[in-house]
């Protein structure tokens, strides 16, 4: 149950948008100096204008050197006209709208889609989940509350906790990431910088462990909005890759510039440079997103219309901003550096829950590659019980059905072939470069691609199948980065490969 509740928030964070080129009508902007930049007009301010390129490239022009722009059909003509040539009947049809709207940032539209999905399809995962829908023993609840009251959770303050974990709570102990309990007291004393002598040196005996320490939720952070200004009075803060657009004060907005930033480093080393600085939005509260947004209390964020759209707050039992920005802002890179759509969901997803866990350590050096607790031990209790879903179905199923263990699964299939290994690593490449990157074709409708580059690598699925069933049940999720590392590349130094003992 516990696991139902930590998994959701993050489910619900992200997903990524469908565009379809073929059929939308570019817009023209005529630029000064001549020439005409042709593509998608995804957003616009009174400074800029950000297209998006037939190649999926995303790029802001200042409006002092724009000309003119002339508009394809507008969004209301196109989104009337596809409505109607919908069979009536035609659920997924309705759903690849919703998604068309919706990232064009027309969320009324997009939701008016799902609610027909539903009509014609109730259990349509992919329109459930977008409406903010949770499901629980065969029923989706429409409310938050409503589902939460019906797996026994209450309340503790703003988050929906168990009553055993409201009582550990209410006797003043605080949950480490790792699920342990300590003291509040204890808490305090743990993020002080350990002295020279004191500190373990990398090189020590215990040089395994890493000298960091995991650092706890900082709630107070989260909840603390002061600073801040009405949203019509907000601004635009330049973190030198990132956009910033918020009505947050100085601390804050100090924060998520470092955050971001940081981020944007771990991005480049496996994306490449963005083409273009990268929008973010954060409102200053749960309550402002909702209204401004229109979307249910269980949304923590989303991307979309090329920005990442979120609030200053907690996220679910252990989720903040961080980790909705951190997922949310993966996705979006990755479109900017490669083109949206080129990857199967499996594949960016993948990526999105592996950044979602990043922490500070007591340095302000931001740690990635930290085990995802929660999708782990979805991933090992099925392996464990023998319900595990099969590499083939992982990479075959799509996006309308790509529920919460699916994200599970992928992030540790991505762990593994895009962090944990060294020979594996080369099919994560050879992936990125061959079909789901910049220079990528882009083709991914079915697993084929996939297959054919880990087979010319000298893998088949069947190999990758058994090495990764295996080698998740090893990691724990109090792994540090580097322990989960050292594990995986001497699992993999041991596996002896099937097409080897021939
Ligand atoms: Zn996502």
């Amino acid at each position: 149950m516990i696991k139902a509740v930590l998994l959701f928030p993050t489910i619900l964070v992200g997903f990524l948008v469908v565009v379809y080129y073929a059929a939308y009508c570019e817009d023209a902007v005529k630029i000064l100096d001549g020439g005409t930049v042709r593509g998608d007009i995804i957003d616009e301010t009174d400074e800029y204008i950000l297209i998006r390129r037939k190649s999926g490239d995303i790029q802001q022009l200042s409006k002092e050197r724009i000309e003119r722009i002339e508009r394809g059909p507008s969004f209301n003509e196109e989104f009337e006209q596809r409505w109607k040539s919908l069979g009536e009947k035609d659920a997924d049809g309705f759903f690849e709208l919703g998604l068309w709207a919706e990232d064009r940032g027309r969320r009324k539209e997009a939701e008016k889609c799902y609610v027909r999905v539903i009509e014609l399809n109730p259990d349509h995962e992919g329109a459930r989940e977008r409406l903010g829908h949770k499901k629980y023993k065969d029923k989706w609840y429409t409310n938050e509350d409503d589902y939460y009251k019906a797996m026994g959770y209450v309340k503790f303050g703003d988050i929906w906790v168990m009553p055993e974990e409201k009582e550990k709570y209410e006797a003043g102990f605080v949950k480490l990431p790792d699920g342990t309990w300590i003291k509040r007291e204890e808490l305090t004393k743990k993020p002080e910088t350990p002295s020279s002598e004191t500190r373990p040196k990398p090189s020590s005996p215990q040089g395994k462990k890493e000298s960091w320490q995991r650092q706890v939720r900082d709630d107070a952070f989260f909840k603390d909005s002061s600073g801040s200004v009405a949203w019509n009075q907000r601004k635009t803060v330049d973190t030198g890759h990132y956009l910033l657009e918020t009505n947050l004060g100085e601390k804050q907005v100090k924060f998520y510039t470092r955050l971001l930033e940081k981020l944007y480093v771990e991005y480049s080393k496996m994306f490449g440079e963005a083409k273009a600085k990268c929008r973010v939005m954060i409102y200053s509260s749960h309550q402002e997103f909702m209204q401004y947004e229109g979307r249910g209390g269980g949304v923590g964020g989303y991307y979309g219309g090329g920005r990442v759209v979120c609030y200053h707050g907690l996220f679910g039992a252990t989720g903040s901003t961080q980790t909705v920005l951190a997922h949310e802002c993966t996705h979006q890179f990755h479109d900017m550096a490669a083109g949206i759509r080129k990857a199967p969901i499996w594949f960016t997803e993948g990526l999105a829950t592996f950044f979602e866990c990043s922490e500070f350590d007591e340095t302000g050096k931001l740690h990635i590659g930290i085990v995802n607790a929660d999708r782990l031990k979805t991933v090992q209790e099925e392996i464990k019980a023998g319900r595990g879903i099969s590499l083939e179905e992982l990479l075959t199923t799509p996006q309308a059905r790509f529920g919460g263990r699916h994200y599970a699964y992928a992030w540790s299939f991505i762990y593994m072939i895009g962090y944990g290994t060294k020979n594996l690593r080369k099919i994560f490449e050879e992936y990125w470069s061959k079909a789901v990157g910049g220079g990528g074709s882009g083709d991914n409708m079915r697993s084929d691609q996939f297959r054919r580059i880990a087979e010319s690598l000298g893998y088949t699925l069947d190999e990758l199948q058994s090495f990764w069933q295996e080698w998740v049940m090893t990691l724990n999720p109090k792994d540090y980065p580097t322990e989960a590392r050292e594990k995986s590349l001497k699992f993999e130094a041991d596996w002896k490969w099937r097409c080897k003992k021939k």
